[in-house]
């Protein structure tokens, strides 16, 4: 099958670089071939989306809500087979992939009412006679880069909350992932958004991507993706005094303390750390264990982890699916022996045949590591955890907190002064209690702090925030003349 980028409400071919999108659990089930987009068809789509911003900006809310509404209803009329697409594209369980699936449609629901929850205040001046009107406005044509991991969430969570707020976009999604965005971008036509509105371009981030996010008409950037790539997007947006909000790594830390429930503990640590193979941004990758309890943690882990199935993503067994593609998987098993080098002591982290030919690995645990170590500095972003032993809850903190990033963080412990100390300590942006680092709602703000994030918070109505711009209006009502029409 041929994909095709959906510019002004029409699909077309782009002649750029062929791509394929291979089934990561099985190499030899291709999902379908694009040519890359080239900077001209980005072009055309920034024009597109020009084009359609006067009368988006300007829909009624009524309007916005319908196609939101539908396009939610659509998406959880679908997400078993959007779920069979997103686990056969990404390679996250079928199971996952249909969860994911339907948080895309709550989103999609949530947002539907956010738009007829636009905002804006009235308050009085101090001043007499006048009253300040303060409007929330769309911010004109938005630029949305996605990443693979959440090939239909992620895209969900920006192309809503754009679209309820009246603003016209661009979406790129990562290369390896671009059948649930066609799939997404489909269901939204058939919703009954306008042609224009929601642009679809398929194509490598260096060439697509950039030419987007320096487009003189992009007026704002919504990127989720690695933080060095980040880092440059929010760099060009700042030169070009564009909006932008960047989302990126993590190195999330799971403090486990001695008085924690053990059989808690260990369903968040492998929970957060394994399911998804890994690959979420919010993965607790450092477990950070204290001694009275470390042995007997790193134990029931291990039982825990021999008990998961590898395999295909769509066998209704499998608990962990195959890594993302050959590049993911060859950098996740270098990692672990750079682990190895510097002292680490590696369980698991190795190659699984399976009848498909795939990137199949088992979780690596990587035990009697150290803070400074790479392993526990920089994101590996694939099944691999690494145990940190700590002496009590101060030292746990420390380590906790020596790192660049600031994601999320999450404590396993049955001592209210120790968690109540730990949410407010803690050098993240969400922080879970007694609850893997991972999962987040689609209703409340998602975002982290130092090196994560960059910009304001994504999702529930802090969305808002930077989806729309905010103007201050003065109003003389004495000066109105109320008989007029
Ligand atoms: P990536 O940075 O390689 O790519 C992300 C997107 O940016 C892709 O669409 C890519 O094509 C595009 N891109 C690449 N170069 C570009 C450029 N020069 N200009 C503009 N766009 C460009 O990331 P990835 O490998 O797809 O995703 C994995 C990363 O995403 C991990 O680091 C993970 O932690 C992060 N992530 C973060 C969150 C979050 O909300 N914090 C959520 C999911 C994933």
């Amino acid at each position: 099958m041929e994909l095709l980028n959906h510019i002004d409400g029409r699909w077309v071919p782009s002649t750029g670089e062929g791509m394929t999108d291979v089934n990561p659990s099985d190499v030899t089930d291709v999902l379908g071939e694009y040519g890359a987009a080239t900077e001209d068809v980005a072009q055309s789509a920034v024009a597109a989306a020009a084009a359609a911003f006067p009368a988006w900006s300007q829909s009624s809310v009524q309007q916005r809500f319908d196609v939101l509404d539908r396009a939610g209803s659509l998406i959880l009329e679908r997400r078993q087979e959007l779920g069979r697409l997103l686990a056969r594209e990404e390679g996250k369980t079928v199971g996952e992939a249909t969860a994911e699936a339907t948080r895309a449609g709550q989103i999609f629901k949530f947002f539907a009412g956010e738009a007829l929850r636009g905002g804006g205040e009235l308050l009085p001046s101090v001043r007499e006679g006048l009253d300040v009107e303060i409007l929330r406005r769309p911010v004109g044509v938005i630029a949305l880069i996605t990443p693979w991991n959440f090939p239909i969430a992620i895209p969900a969570w920006k192309v809503a909350p754009a679209l309820a707020f009246g603003n016209t976009v661009v979406l790129k999604p990562a290369e390896l992932v671009p059948a649930c965005a066609v799939e997404l971008v489909r269901i939204l036509e058939e919703s009954g958004l306008p042609s224009g509105v929601l642009n679809l371009v398929l194509g490598s981030g260096a060439v697509v991507g950039d030419a987007l996010v320096r487009s003189p008409s992009v007026s704002a950037v919504s990127f989720t993706g690695s933080d060095v790539t980040g880092r440059g997007v929010a760099a060009a947006c700042a030169a070009a005094g564009k909006r932008v909000q960047v989302e990126m790594g993590g190195k999330n830390p799971l403090v486990v303390l001695d008085d924690a429930d053990l059989t808690v503990a260990v369903e968040a640590a492998v929970n957060g750390a394994f399911f998804s193979t890994g690959q979420r941004c919010t993965a607790s990758s450092r477990l950070i264990v204290t001694a009275g309890i470390h042995d007997r943690f790193v134990d029931a882990v291990q039982r825990r982890l021999a008990t998961l199935t590898i395999g295909h993503a769509l066998e209704a067994a499998t608990d962990i699916g195959p890594v993302v593609d050959r590049r993911q998987l060859d950098k996740d098993l270098e990692y672990l022996v750079t682990a190895a080098q510097e002292g680490g002591e590696v369980l698991g982290g190795d190659r699984v045949d399976r009848p498909t030919d795939g990137f199949f690995m088992s979780p690596a645990l990587v035990l009697s590591t150290t803070n400074e170590m790479r392993i526990n500095q920089e994101e590996v972003f694939g099944p691999v955890a690494s145990v940190i032993r700590v002496e009590n809850y101060d030292e746990a903190l420390t380590v906790a907190n020596d790192t660049r990033f600031g994601l999320s963080a999450g404590i396993c412990s049955t001592s209210l002064a120790a968690v109540t100390h730990f949410k407010r300590h803690a050098e993240a942006g969400m922080v879970m209690v007694n609850a893997p680092t991972a999962g987040v709602d689609y209703h409340v703000p998602f975002g982290g702090s130092k090196a994560s994030s960059y910009g304001p918070r994504e999702q529930g109505s802090y969305a808002r925030e930077f989806f729309t711009t905010v103007k201050t209006v003065y109003v003389n009502p004495g000066q109105i003349d109320q008989q007029s029409p």
